[in-house]
């Protein structure tokens, strides 16, 4: 799903968006509809 695999998912947590890779290009953002994931930046 992500281009710059910056998302990283232990278990069942909420997938955890790596800042310095992540290039905010949206795309998990679509996926998702933002519900799960948010940025921290
Ligand atoms: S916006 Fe989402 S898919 Fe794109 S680089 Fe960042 S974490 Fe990955």
């Amino acid at each position: 799903m992500c281009p710059k695999e910056a998302i990283s998912q232990v278990g069942n947590q909420l997938p955890q968006i790596s800042e310095e890779k992540c290039i905010e290009c949206g795309k998990c953002i679509k996926s998702c509809g933002m519900h799960a994931i948010s940025f921290y930046h």
